[in-house]
This record gives structure tokens, C-alpha cells and sequence, in this order.
């Protein structure tokens, strides 16, 4: 029953579904006359509708059976939209605060709508801007923990997780677009790749080339395609995230699967640490964005620790899932505290690891690969734009390269830090 779309909505298509919906009609009001529609998605994969009369203001996701950037060349299940609904329902679950309120999901449609972000604007463009967001380490750090400890087997059911696991299993499409974008095209020979050429060619393929750190890639997809901990956005960069100086909004979990925590946080640090390196461009004579710069990083010590704090509270409250739970643990002595305490210092220490690691592929990937981001793909000098992605490269292989074990995010600031 789910027939692909051949197109998108128009306004007149689209106030003839609002009727035919009760729900949605209800929320518009009996005069459809006055309803406007605009088109304001700006990702790669689907359109978005800004939909609005003098009652209501929704916003109208679709997915049709190709990706919107390919103009239809390029095939998709619509299904990705109810895993993104899915997901959005049990973030929604975990951390209300921090997701859109969905109102209504129609799968032949492949339609999702829901609650109008607004003034909420898209992070990384409030970034470009210089925008602080002092609440944001806290918010994202809140989201991350409740989000990733709660779908997790420290919190679930196994049965129940198993469910969801093999659910979110079949967005195998998305799946694959994640492990041939991020891991593997960036670090090899490939049409899709595109960079500032000739000026990075050398750095490009000096990572091309080099085979510690192509393992560690390597090893971070092994985790990506086995470890199963938590059901993850899987797009988490600052493209996905709404938001004004008080309320965080996450959006877009299409790509939502069960993977390692470590890979959500890492995206999105290595997102943060991208536009971090761009801030150099935006300086004028007025703000040198020097100050704006130190913030960045210390939002991403922020979110790290407040991610910590947050998660070592959820796992000491109380596990009820499958994992460090149900063998005993409960009677606990003080040598079962201590055992517990070390078990769980470990595991954040690995997570940490980890999200480095992809933090920094997500860096390479962004300046190698297919997608870039508007952070730096906007300064226009080619000079001026090289010299801050080779800083970008040279930062992320450093780490990719190297078996050190970070003790602290800061530590692993430290050479962005420096860099001038
Ligand atoms: P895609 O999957 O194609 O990337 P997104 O879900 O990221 O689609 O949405 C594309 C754009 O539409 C966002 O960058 C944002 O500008 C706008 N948008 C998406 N959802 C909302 C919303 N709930 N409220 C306001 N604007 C939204
Ligand atoms: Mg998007
Ligand atoms: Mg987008
Ligand atoms: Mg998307």
C-alpha cells in the first residue's frame, strides 16, 4: 500500500489532503482559502513545506521515492520518513523538550507534519552569524544522555530492544549512503570526492595513503555496522538542530539506526569544530570573532562533561534493562559500588575515544567527500578557503593517525586551540 509519490505537493494538491484530513483540518480551521504554502526545505533528500493560514502554522515533511538534490535520478524508499517519524516519537518520548511536536504521519502520502520551528533557525547558519547559544551544551548534552542511555540495554527491555533494534534495522538505505559517504569514498580514489584543488591535493592524499589511519577508520565503521548500544539520529551535525537562545530543537532523524553512541556525539563535535576553523573567514574589522572562536570550544567541552555528568546520573539511579542489572547487582556492598563505579569510568572512557574518532572522520569527510558544508563551502576565496581546510585536515588526520588515548576533551582541543 505504499505507493510511491511521483511528486511533490503543490498549493492546490496540498489544501485538498489538509481537507480530507479531519485532524489536520480541525487545526486549520473551516477556511482553507487563506492557507499558504512555500517550500523552504534546503536538505539534499526531501522537501519541506512552510504551510499556513491565519490559525495554523505546520510544517509539511515529504519523502518521495528519490533524493529532491538528484531532481529524481537518484532513487529512495519513501519508508525513510517513518523511520524518521519513529525515531522522533521515541526521542520525543525521552526528552520532550528538545523535538518537534508531530502531529500527523500518513505513510501512503509518505507526509509527516509538524510543529512550525519558529524563530528557531538552523544552528550552523546562527553560527555563521556569530549567534551565542549559552544554553545549548546543557540542552544537547540533556538530549544525547536521556536519548542514548534510554534506548539502551542499560535502560530497555532486551526483548523490547531487540524489537526496536530489528526495526530500525531495515533503514538500510540510509544505512548505506552513512557508510559509503563518511567511511569509505573520502578515504579512497572516487568520482563523488570533491576538495579545494590543487591546494589540499597533496594533504588528501597523504590520507589517501596512509594506512594507521585508514585502520582507524576502518575500525570505526566495524563499530558503526556492529555495535548495536542506541538508537542514533545519525545525521546529528548542526544542519539538524532548530534553535533560539532558550530552546534546542532536533530535527531529521532519518538515518536513525542502532549504532555506538559515540557516533552521534562525535558528528556533531566534529560539526561544531568544522565551523570552529571557518570562524577565521568571518572576521571583519569590527569582530574579529576571536572571542566567538574560545566560545565554540568551550561548548564542546560543555556538552562532553554535561553528557557525562547526566549519563553517570541515569546509570547510578538505577539500570533497569538488560545490561549490569538483573544478575545480583542489586544487593550491592561497597566492593560491588566500586566494581560498578570502575565499569562505568571504563565504558565513558572508550565513548570518549571513540567520539573523537568520529568527530574527526566527520571533519575529513565534510572537506574530502560528497557533502560539504556551507561553514566553509561559503567563503568564496579559494586561497582563503584552502588554508582553513587544510587546518581542518591536518587536526582530524593527526588524531586518526595517532593510538594516543585522550584522557580529557580537552586534551583533545588543545591543538585547535592553538592553531592560529
Ligand atoms: P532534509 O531531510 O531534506 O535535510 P530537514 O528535515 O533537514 O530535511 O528540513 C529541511 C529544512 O526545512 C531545514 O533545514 C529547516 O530549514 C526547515 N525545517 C525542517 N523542519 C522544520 C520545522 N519543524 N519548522 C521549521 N522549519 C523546518
Ligand atoms: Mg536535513
Ligand atoms: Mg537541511
Ligand atoms: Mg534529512
Amino acid at each position: 500500500a505504499n505507493q510511491p509519490l511521483a511528486k511533490a505537493f503543490n498549493e492546490e494538491t496540498l489544501k485538498r489532503y489538509i481537507a480530507s484530513q479531519p485532524h489536520l483540518h480541525q487545526i486549520f480551521g473551516n477556511d482553507l482559502s487563506d492557507v499558504r504554502v512555500d517550500e523552504i526545505g534546503d536538505g539534499n533528500l526531501n522537501f519541506v513545506f512552510f504551510v499556513t493560514n491565519k490559525q495554523a502554522a505546520l510544517a509539511f515533511k515529504q519523502a518521495l521515492p528519490y533524493s529532491r538534490m538528484s531532481g529524481g535520478a537518484r532513487a529512495l524508499t519513501c519508508e525513510r520518513l517513518a523511520f524518521e517519524t519513529a525515531a522522533l516519537r521515541e526521542f520525543a518520548r525521552l526528552a520532550p523538550d528538545y523535538i518537534p511536536h508531530i502531529h500527523h504521519f500518513d505513510t501512503e502520502q509518505s507526509l509527516m507534519v509538524m510543529e512550525f520551528l519558529s524563530p528557531h533557525i538552523i544552528m550552523r547558519k546562527g553560527m555563521i552569524d556569530g549567534v551565542e547559544y549559552p544554553k545549548f551544551a546543557d540542552h544537547i548534552s540533556t538530549y544525547l544522555a536521556k536519548c542514548l542511555y534510554g534506548t539502551s540495554d542499560f535502560a530497555l527491555d532486551p526483548s523490547k530492544k531487540r524489537e526496536m533494534v530489528a526495526y530500525f534495522a531495515r533503514n538500510v538505505e540510509l544505512c548505506e549512503i552513512t557508510e559509503r559517504l563518511i567511511f569509505n569514498e573520502p578515504f579512497m580514489a572516487s568520482d563523488s570526492n570533491r576538495w579545494t584543488s590543487p591546494a589540499l591535493d597533496e594533504t588528501v592524499h597523504a590520507i589517501q595513503n596512509n594506512l594507521a589511519l585508514k585502520l582507524r577508520v576502518a575500525d570505526l565503521k566495524y563499530k558503526f555496522l556492529t555495535r548495536s548500544e542506541a538508537l542514533l539520529h545519525a545525521d546529528l551535525h548542526s544542519g539538524s538542530i532548530m534553535l533560539t537562545e532558550d530552546e534546542t530543537k532536533v530535527i531529521d532523524p532519518e538515518f536513525a539506526v542502532f549504532g555506538p553512541m559515540a557516533f552521534d556525539i562525535g558528528i556533531l563535535i566534529g560539526n561544531l569544530l568544522i565551523n570552529y576553523y571557518a570562524q577565521e573567514a568571518y572576521a571583519t574589522a569590527e569582530n574579529d570573532r576571536a572571542a566567538y572562536r574560545l566560545s565554540v570550544l568551550k561548548m564542546i567541552e560543555d556538552i562532553w562533561s554535561g553528557f557525562i555528568e547526566k549519563f553517570s546520573h541515569l546509570w547510578h539511579e538505577g539500570r533497569t534493562g538488560g545490561a549490569y542489572s538483573d544478575q545480583g547487582f542489586a544487593q550491592t556492598n561497597g566492593a560491588t559500588v566500586t566494581a560498578l563505579d570502575t565499569v562505568l569510568h571504563d565504558y565513558l572512557d572508550n565513548l570518549l575515544q571513540d567520539s573523537i574518532g568520529y568527530a574527526a572522520t566527520e571533519m575529513i569527510r565534510r572537506t574530502v567527500g560528497r557533502a560539504h558544508v556551507i561553514d566553509v563551502d561559503m567563503i568564496k576565496d579559494d586561497e582563503n578557503r584552502a588554508g582553513i581546510e587544510k587546518k581542518i585536515l591536518q587536526f582530524a588526520a593527526q588524531i586518526l593517525q595517532s593510538p594516543k588515548k585522550y584522557k580529557s576533551i580537552a586534551e583533545f582541543l588543545e591543538p585547535a586551540k592553538q592553531a592560529k
